[in-house]
Protein backbone atom coordinates (compact mmCIF):
# COMPACT_ATOMS: atom_id res chain seq x y z
CA UNK A 1 0.00 0.00 0.00
CA UNK A 2 1.61 3.45 -1.16
CA UNK A 3 1.46 6.28 1.67
CA UNK A 4 0.96 9.87 1.01
CA UNK A 5 3.57 12.55 1.73
CA UNK A 6 1.22 13.75 4.77
CA UNK A 7 0.94 9.91 5.96
CA UNK A 8 4.99 9.56 6.08
CA UNK A 9 5.14 12.46 7.55
CA UNK A 10 3.00 11.54 10.47
CA UNK A 11 4.83 8.38 10.79
CA UNK A 12 8.53 10.42 10.91
CA UNK A 13 6.95 12.65 13.48
CA UNK A 14 5.62 9.38 15.52
CA UNK A 15 9.17 7.64 15.18
CA UNK A 16 10.53 10.48 16.70
CA UNK A 17 8.41 10.91 19.54
CA UNK A 18 8.93 7.36 20.13
CA UNK A 19 12.53 7.40 20.38
CA UNK A 20 12.93 10.57 21.91
CA UNK A 21 10.06 10.30 25.35
CA UNK A 22 8.91 6.56 24.94
CA UNK A 23 11.93 4.54 24.64
CA UNK A 24 13.96 6.01 26.74
CA UNK A 25 11.68 5.17 29.79
CA UNK A 26 9.78 2.39 28.52
CA UNK A 27 11.79 0.08 30.65
CA UNK A 28 10.92 2.50 33.72
CA UNK A 29 7.57 2.62 33.42
CA UNK A 30 7.26 -0.79 33.44
CA UNK A 31 9.54 -2.06 36.24
CA UNK A 32 8.18 0.43 38.29
CA UNK A 33 4.37 0.62 37.06
CA UNK A 34 4.70 4.30 36.06
CA UNK A 35 1.52 5.63 34.26
CA UNK A 36 3.62 8.35 32.56
CA UNK A 37 0.56 11.47 32.48
CA UNK A 38 2.93 13.86 31.33
CA UNK A 39 4.01 11.86 28.04
CA UNK A 40 0.44 11.40 27.15
CA UNK A 41 0.39 15.35 27.42
CA UNK A 42 3.03 15.43 25.16
CA UNK A 43 1.30 13.38 22.36
CA UNK A 44 -1.86 15.90 22.77
CA UNK A 45 0.70 18.70 21.68
CA UNK A 46 1.48 16.94 18.54
CA UNK A 47 -2.58 15.61 18.10
CA UNK A 48 -1.78 12.04 19.07
CA UNK A 49 -4.62 12.29 21.91
CA UNK A 50 -7.63 12.84 19.36
CA UNK A 51 -6.23 11.42 16.24
CA UNK A 52 -9.42 10.69 14.20
CA UNK A 53 -11.33 12.26 16.72
CA UNK A 54 -13.82 15.30 15.43
CA UNK A 55 -12.15 18.43 14.54
CA UNK A 56 -15.47 20.22 16.39
CA UNK A 57 -13.87 19.05 19.85
CA UNK A 58 -10.01 19.87 18.44
CA UNK A 59 -9.46 15.79 16.99
CA UNK A 60 -7.39 15.79 14.03
CA UNK A 61 -9.98 14.43 12.34
CA UNK A 62 -7.98 12.05 10.35
CA UNK A 63 -8.47 8.24 8.81
CA UNK A 64 -7.65 5.14 10.78
CA UNK A 65 -5.31 3.86 8.52
CA UNK A 66 -3.17 7.47 9.36
CA UNK A 67 -3.47 6.84 12.94
CA UNK A 68 -2.44 3.19 12.68
CA UNK A 69 1.05 4.59 11.24
CA UNK A 70 1.01 7.03 14.46
CA UNK A 71 0.42 4.03 16.39
CA UNK A 72 2.98 1.61 15.31
CA UNK A 73 5.81 3.97 15.53
CA UNK A 74 4.74 4.37 18.97
CA UNK A 75 4.25 0.73 20.17
CA UNK A 76 7.71 -0.08 18.36
CA UNK A 77 9.05 1.36 21.55
CA UNK A 78 6.52 0.76 24.04
CA UNK A 79 3.41 -0.84 23.25
CA UNK A 80 1.81 -0.69 26.67
CA UNK A 81 2.04 3.28 27.14
CA UNK A 82 0.34 3.24 23.07
CA UNK A 83 -2.01 0.84 23.91
CA UNK A 84 -3.35 3.60 26.90
CA UNK A 85 -3.16 5.88 24.25
CA UNK A 86 -5.11 3.97 21.46
CA UNK A 87 -7.81 3.27 24.49
CA UNK A 88 -8.23 7.18 24.81
CA UNK A 89 -8.11 7.86 21.29
CA UNK A 90 -11.52 5.48 21.02
CA UNK A 91 -12.73 7.19 23.96
CA UNK A 92 -12.24 10.83 22.72
CA UNK A 93 -13.77 9.64 19.49
CA UNK A 94 -16.86 8.53 20.59
CA UNK A 95 -17.44 11.86 22.82
CA UNK A 96 -16.93 13.56 19.14
CA UNK A 97 -19.29 11.21 18.06
CA UNK A 98 -22.12 11.18 20.07
CA UNK A 99 -21.66 13.73 23.23
CA UNK A 100 -23.84 16.10 23.86
CA UNK A 101 -23.30 19.23 23.69
CA UNK A 102 -22.46 20.23 27.05
CA UNK A 103 -20.30 16.73 27.35
CA UNK A 104 -18.11 17.64 24.31
CA UNK A 105 -18.10 21.30 25.16
CA UNK A 106 -16.75 20.28 28.93
CA UNK A 107 -13.94 17.61 27.82
CA UNK A 108 -13.54 17.75 24.37
CA UNK A 109 -10.64 20.03 23.76
CA UNK A 110 -8.73 18.77 26.90
CA UNK A 111 -9.07 15.34 26.04
CA UNK A 112 -7.67 15.35 22.29
CA UNK A 113 -5.14 17.66 23.78
CA UNK A 114 -4.13 15.08 26.45
CA UNK A 115 -5.05 17.29 29.43
CA UNK A 116 -7.83 14.79 30.58
CA UNK A 117 -8.08 11.09 29.86
CA UNK A 118 -10.23 8.70 29.10
CA UNK A 119 -11.29 4.68 29.99
CA UNK A 120 -13.69 2.86 28.09
CA UNK A 121 -16.11 0.70 30.55
CA UNK A 122 -17.59 -1.93 28.45
CA UNK A 123 -16.18 -5.56 30.40
CA UNK A 124 -18.37 -6.82 33.84
CA UNK A 125 -16.98 -9.48 36.26
CA UNK A 126 -20.11 -11.97 34.94
CA UNK A 127 -19.57 -10.55 31.48
CA UNK A 128 -16.51 -10.47 29.00
CA UNK A 129 -17.12 -11.71 25.91
CA UNK A 130 -20.88 -12.19 26.21
CA UNK A 131 -20.62 -8.29 26.84
CA UNK A 132 -24.07 -7.50 25.73
CA UNK A 133 -25.50 -9.64 29.28
CA UNK A 134 -23.82 -6.58 30.78
CA UNK A 135 -26.20 -5.95 34.44
CA UNK A 136 -24.85 -2.54 35.22
CA UNK A 137 -28.08 -0.49 35.51
CA UNK A 138 -28.50 2.89 34.46
CA UNK A 139 -32.18 3.74 36.29
CA UNK A 140 -34.20 6.37 35.27
CA UNK A 141 -35.44 8.92 38.23
CA UNK A 142 -37.04 11.84 36.96
CA UNK A 143 -34.68 13.82 34.41
CA UNK A 144 -31.43 12.02 35.82
CA UNK A 145 -29.73 8.07 36.05
CA UNK A 146 -28.86 6.81 38.64
CA UNK A 147 -26.15 4.24 38.15
CA UNK A 148 -25.43 0.80 40.23
CA UNK A 149 -23.21 -2.33 39.34
CA UNK A 150 -19.64 -2.75 38.75
CA UNK A 151 -17.01 -2.81 36.13
CA UNK A 152 -13.88 -5.09 35.84
CA UNK A 153 -10.51 -4.69 34.26
CA UNK A 154 -10.88 -1.09 33.20
CA UNK A 155 -7.52 0.10 31.57
CA UNK A 156 -6.74 3.73 33.14
CA UNK A 157 -8.94 3.19 35.65
CA UNK A 158 -8.14 5.62 39.05
CA UNK A 159 -5.87 7.58 36.46
CA UNK A 160 -8.47 8.93 34.24
CA UNK A 161 -11.02 12.06 34.52
CA UNK A 162 -13.73 10.46 32.28
CA UNK A 163 -15.53 7.36 32.04
CA UNK A 164 -17.25 6.00 28.90
CA UNK A 165 -19.43 3.35 31.09
CA UNK A 166 -22.04 0.96 28.59
CA UNK A 167 -25.47 0.01 30.99
CA UNK A 168 -28.56 -0.85 30.59
CA UNK A 169 -31.71 1.43 30.88
CA UNK A 170 -34.16 -1.05 28.92
CA UNK A 171 -34.35 -4.63 28.38
CA UNK A 172 -32.07 -7.67 28.94
CA UNK A 173 -31.10 -7.74 24.96
CA UNK A 174 -28.29 -5.04 23.56
CA UNK A 175 -30.81 -2.48 22.68
CA UNK A 176 -31.54 -2.16 26.52
CA UNK A 177 -28.05 -0.85 26.70
CA UNK A 178 -26.99 3.06 26.98
CA UNK A 179 -23.79 4.68 27.09
CA UNK A 180 -23.23 7.58 29.26
CA UNK A 181 -19.60 9.81 29.38
CA UNK A 182 -19.24 10.40 32.98
CA UNK A 183 -16.76 12.36 35.30
CA UNK A 184 -14.53 9.60 36.99
CA UNK A 185 -14.99 11.22 40.29
CA UNK A 186 -18.90 11.36 40.65
CA UNK A 187 -19.51 10.74 44.25
CA UNK A 188 -20.33 7.07 44.66
CA UNK A 189 -18.00 5.50 42.02
CA UNK A 190 -15.19 3.55 44.18
CA UNK A 191 -12.00 1.87 42.94
CA UNK A 192 -10.36 -1.14 43.02
CA UNK A 193 -7.43 -2.77 43.73
CA UNK A 194 -4.77 -1.91 40.83
CA UNK A 195 -4.58 -5.38 39.07
CA UNK A 196 -1.27 -7.50 39.42
CA UNK A 197 -0.30 -7.97 35.68
CA UNK A 198 2.39 -10.00 33.54
CA UNK A 199 2.43 -6.72 31.11
CA UNK A 200 0.85 -3.27 30.52
CA UNK A 201 2.83 -2.28 33.38
CA UNK A 202 2.68 1.91 32.49
CA UNK A 203 -0.56 2.02 32.64
CA UNK A 204 -3.50 1.10 35.81
CA UNK A 205 -6.39 -1.80 35.50
CA UNK A 206 -8.94 -1.65 38.11
CA UNK A 207 -12.49 -2.86 38.90
CA UNK A 208 -15.06 -0.44 39.39
CA UNK A 209 -17.89 -0.34 41.54
CA UNK A 210 -21.12 2.03 41.25
CA UNK A 211 -23.07 2.87 44.27
CA UNK A 212 -25.93 5.33 43.28
CA UNK A 213 -24.02 7.24 40.86
CA UNK A 214 -26.76 10.19 39.68
CA UNK A 215 -25.73 11.15 36.35
CA UNK A 216 -27.25 13.79 34.28
CA UNK A 217 -28.98 13.25 30.82
CA UNK A 218 -26.25 15.57 29.48
CA UNK A 219 -23.81 12.13 30.43
CA UNK A 220 -26.21 10.32 27.61
CA UNK A 221 -24.32 9.37 24.77
CA UNK A 222 -26.67 9.78 21.73
CA UNK A 223 -29.95 8.12 22.53
CA UNK A 224 -30.87 5.16 25.30
CA UNK A 225 -30.66 1.88 23.49
CA UNK A 226 -27.77 3.03 21.33
CA UNK A 227 -24.96 2.42 23.81
CA UNK A 228 -24.21 -1.00 23.06
CA UNK A 229 -23.44 -0.26 19.32
CA UNK A 230 -21.63 2.24 19.85
CA UNK A 231 -19.78 0.36 21.85
CA UNK A 232 -18.88 -1.97 18.88
CA UNK A 233 -18.23 0.70 16.76
CA UNK A 234 -15.85 2.06 19.34
CA UNK A 235 -14.31 -1.51 19.15
CA UNK A 236 -14.01 -1.94 15.29
CA UNK A 237 -11.36 1.11 15.26
CA UNK A 238 -10.18 -0.59 19.00
CA UNK A 239 -9.61 -3.46 17.51
CA UNK A 240 -7.23 -1.86 14.45
CA UNK A 241 -5.50 -0.37 16.77
CA UNK A 242 -4.45 -3.13 19.16
CA UNK A 243 -3.74 -5.14 15.93
CA UNK A 244 -1.32 -2.03 15.01
CA UNK A 245 0.35 -2.20 18.51
CA UNK A 246 1.26 -5.96 17.59
CA UNK A 247 2.65 -5.00 14.33
CA UNK A 248 4.37 -2.16 15.70
CA UNK A 249 5.88 -4.47 19.06
CA UNK A 250 7.00 -7.24 16.65
CA UNK A 251 8.86 -4.88 14.23
CA UNK A 252 10.71 -3.42 17.59
CA UNK A 253 11.46 -6.90 18.61
CA UNK A 254 12.74 -8.07 14.97
CA UNK A 255 14.83 -4.97 14.88
CA UNK A 256 16.34 -5.61 18.01
CA UNK A 257 16.97 -9.51 17.54
CA UNK A 258 18.38 -8.54 13.72
CA UNK A 259 21.04 -5.92 15.78
CA UNK A 260 21.92 -8.45 17.96
CA UNK A 261 22.56 -11.21 15.31
CA UNK A 262 24.74 -9.08 13.72
CA UNK A 263 26.54 -8.46 16.60
CA UNK A 264 27.01 -12.02 18.21
CA UNK A 265 29.73 -14.61 17.43
CA UNK A 266 29.20 -18.40 18.38
CA UNK A 267 31.18 -20.84 16.31
CA UNK A 268 33.00 -18.18 15.12
CA UNK A 269 31.15 -16.46 12.79
CA UNK A 270 27.97 -14.42 13.47
CA UNK A 271 24.45 -15.32 14.39
CA UNK A 272 22.97 -13.91 11.05
CA UNK A 273 25.18 -16.25 9.23
CA UNK A 274 23.60 -19.55 10.19
CA UNK A 275 20.91 -20.39 7.80
CA UNK A 276 18.31 -21.87 10.11
CA UNK A 277 18.27 -18.37 12.13
CA UNK A 278 18.40 -16.81 8.97
CA UNK A 279 15.19 -18.47 7.74
CA UNK A 280 13.70 -17.75 11.64
CA UNK A 281 14.47 -13.64 10.59
CA UNK A 282 12.85 -14.51 6.85
CA UNK A 283 9.75 -15.90 8.45
CA UNK A 284 9.53 -13.03 10.86
CA UNK A 285 9.46 -10.05 8.88
CA UNK A 286 6.76 -11.92 5.84
CA UNK A 287 4.60 -12.20 8.93
CA UNK A 288 4.97 -8.16 9.98
CA UNK A 289 4.27 -7.19 6.11
CA UNK A 290 1.15 -9.54 6.08
CA UNK A 291 0.13 -8.23 9.54
CA UNK A 292 0.80 -4.69 8.69
CA UNK A 293 -0.86 -4.73 5.22
CA UNK A 294 -4.23 -6.83 6.67
CA UNK A 295 -3.86 -4.66 9.70
CA UNK A 296 -4.09 -1.32 6.64
CA UNK A 297 -6.61 -3.00 4.63
CA UNK A 298 -9.39 -3.29 7.47
CA UNK A 299 -8.29 0.23 8.27
CA UNK A 300 -8.79 1.67 4.77
CA UNK A 301 -12.29 -0.29 5.09
CA UNK A 302 -13.35 1.35 7.97
CA UNK A 303 -12.49 4.70 6.34
CA UNK A 304 -14.39 3.91 3.73
CA UNK A 305 -17.89 2.19 5.43
CA UNK A 306 -16.77 -0.83 3.50
CA UNK A 307 -20.15 -3.07 5.02
CA UNK A 308 -17.87 -5.95 5.59
CA UNK A 309 -15.21 -3.41 7.73
CA UNK A 310 -16.03 -5.20 11.19
CA UNK A 311 -15.56 -8.71 9.80
CA UNK A 312 -11.88 -7.32 8.50
CA UNK A 313 -10.93 -5.35 11.81
CA UNK A 314 -11.80 -8.99 13.49
CA UNK A 315 -9.81 -10.76 10.79
CA UNK A 316 -6.64 -7.93 11.36
CA UNK A 317 -7.10 -8.20 15.26
CA UNK A 318 -6.50 -12.05 15.28
CA UNK A 319 -3.84 -12.12 12.61
CA UNK A 320 -1.77 -8.89 13.50
CA UNK A 321 -1.75 -9.92 17.32
CA UNK A 322 -1.28 -13.79 16.87
CA UNK A 323 1.27 -13.36 14.60
CA UNK A 324 2.89 -10.32 16.68
CA UNK A 325 2.90 -12.10 19.40
CA UNK A 326 4.61 -14.97 18.11
CA UNK A 327 7.49 -12.62 16.45
CA UNK A 328 8.33 -11.11 19.76
CA UNK A 329 9.24 -14.87 21.32
CA UNK A 330 10.98 -15.49 18.36
CA UNK A 331 13.25 -12.50 18.95
CA UNK A 332 13.34 -13.37 22.49
CA UNK A 333 14.99 -17.15 21.47
CA UNK A 334 17.01 -15.16 18.87
CA UNK A 335 18.85 -13.37 21.85
CA UNK A 336 19.26 -16.34 23.98
CA UNK A 337 19.80 -16.05 27.25
CA UNK A 338 20.26 -12.92 27.14
CA UNK A 339 16.26 -12.37 25.59
CA UNK A 340 15.44 -13.48 29.00
CA UNK A 341 17.17 -10.40 30.87
CA UNK A 342 15.26 -7.15 31.39
CA UNK A 343 18.13 -5.39 30.08
CA UNK A 344 16.87 -6.42 26.99
CA UNK A 345 13.69 -4.76 25.69
CA UNK A 346 12.23 -8.12 23.50
CA UNK A 347 11.28 -9.79 27.24
CA UNK A 348 8.81 -6.74 27.64
CA UNK A 349 7.58 -7.31 24.37
CA UNK A 350 6.78 -10.36 25.00
CA UNK A 351 5.09 -9.65 27.87
CA UNK A 352 2.71 -6.31 27.19
CA UNK A 353 1.75 -8.12 23.72
CA UNK A 354 0.49 -11.39 25.27
CA UNK A 355 -2.30 -9.43 25.98
CA UNK A 356 -3.61 -8.31 22.37
CA UNK A 357 -4.62 -11.97 22.41
CA UNK A 358 -7.03 -11.21 24.76
CA UNK A 359 -8.40 -7.85 24.83
CA UNK A 360 -10.60 -6.11 23.22
CA UNK A 361 -12.69 -9.43 22.48
CA UNK A 362 -10.31 -12.61 22.27
CA UNK A 363 -8.94 -14.09 19.28
CA UNK A 364 -11.71 -16.60 19.75
CA UNK A 365 -14.66 -14.16 19.88
CA UNK A 366 -12.96 -12.82 16.55
CA UNK A 367 -13.48 -15.92 14.91
CA UNK A 368 -17.02 -16.20 15.97
CA UNK A 369 -17.08 -12.69 14.26
CA UNK A 370 -16.02 -13.62 10.96
CA UNK A 371 -17.60 -16.81 10.82
CA UNK A 372 -20.95 -15.80 11.72
CA UNK A 373 -20.41 -13.68 8.33
CA UNK A 374 -19.37 -16.81 6.53
CA UNK A 375 -21.78 -19.35 8.18
CA UNK A 376 -24.74 -16.95 9.19
CA UNK A 377 -24.65 -14.67 6.25
CA UNK A 378 -23.39 -16.19 3.52
CA UNK A 379 -20.82 -13.18 3.48
CA UNK A 380 -18.65 -13.88 0.13
CA UNK A 381 -15.59 -12.12 1.41
CA UNK A 382 -12.57 -12.02 -0.30
C1 LIG B 1 -5.04 -5.86 30.82
C2 LIG B 1 -6.48 -5.80 30.41
C3 LIG B 1 -7.05 -4.58 30.10
C4 LIG B 1 -8.41 -4.51 29.76
N1 LIG B 1 -8.96 -3.28 29.52
C5 LIG B 1 -10.31 -3.20 29.33
C6 LIG B 1 -10.94 -1.92 29.24
O1 LIG B 1 -10.28 -0.86 29.28
N2 LIG B 1 -12.29 -1.87 29.12
C7 LIG B 1 -13.05 -3.00 29.08
O2 LIG B 1 -14.26 -2.88 28.96
N3 LIG B 1 -12.49 -4.23 29.16
C8 LIG B 1 -11.13 -4.35 29.29
N4 LIG B 1 -10.53 -5.59 29.39
C9 LIG B 1 -11.38 -6.78 29.40
C10 LIG B 1 -11.22 -7.69 28.17
O3 LIG B 1 -11.81 -7.08 27.05
C11 LIG B 1 -11.82 -9.05 28.52
O4 LIG B 1 -10.95 -9.66 29.45
C12 LIG B 1 -12.01 -9.94 27.31
O5 LIG B 1 -13.04 -9.44 26.49
C13 LIG B 1 -12.35 -11.37 27.68
O6 LIG B 1 -13.36 -11.44 28.63
P1 LIG B 1 -13.18 -12.37 29.95
O7 LIG B 1 -11.86 -12.01 30.54
O8 LIG B 1 -14.37 -12.22 30.78
O9 LIG B 1 -13.03 -13.84 29.39
P2 LIG B 1 -14.25 -14.86 29.08
O10 LIG B 1 -15.29 -14.17 28.28
O11 LIG B 1 -14.64 -15.52 30.34
O12 LIG B 1 -13.53 -15.92 28.15
C14 LIG B 1 -12.73 -17.02 28.65
C15 LIG B 1 -12.25 -17.85 27.47
O13 LIG B 1 -13.40 -18.43 26.80
C16 LIG B 1 -13.35 -18.06 25.42
N5 LIG B 1 -14.72 -17.90 24.91
C17 LIG B 1 -15.73 -17.18 25.47
N6 LIG B 1 -16.84 -17.25 24.71
C18 LIG B 1 -16.53 -18.01 23.64
C19 LIG B 1 -17.25 -18.48 22.49
N7 LIG B 1 -18.51 -18.09 22.24
N8 LIG B 1 -16.60 -19.27 21.60
C20 LIG B 1 -15.31 -19.62 21.80
N9 LIG B 1 -14.57 -19.22 22.86
C21 LIG B 1 -15.18 -18.44 23.78
C22 LIG B 1 -12.57 -16.76 25.38
O14 LIG B 1 -12.03 -16.51 24.09
C23 LIG B 1 -11.51 -17.02 26.43
O15 LIG B 1 -10.48 -17.77 25.87
C24 LIG B 1 -9.18 -5.69 29.69
C25 LIG B 1 -8.57 -6.93 29.97
C26 LIG B 1 -7.24 -6.99 30.32
C27 LIG B 1 -6.63 -8.33 30.63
Amino acid sequence: MQLTEEQLAFAQAAREFAQNELAPQAAQWDAEEIFPKEVFRQAGDLGFCGLYANPAIGGLGLGRLDAALVFEEMAAADPSTTAFLTIHNMVTWMLGEWGTPTAQERWGEALSQGQLLGSYCLTEPGSGSDAASLRTRAQRQGDKYVLNGSKAFISGAGDTDVLIVMARTGDDSARGISAFAIPADLPGIVYGRKEQKMGWNSQSTRPINFDNVELEPWMLLGEEGQGFRFAMKGLDGGRINIATCSVGAAQGAYDAARLHMSDRNQFGQKLDQFQALQFKLADMLTHIVASRQMVRLAAHKLDHGDPQASTYCAMAKRLATDLGFQVCLDAQQLFGGYGYLKDYPVERLVRDTRVHQILEGTNEIMRVIIARQIIDQGADIR
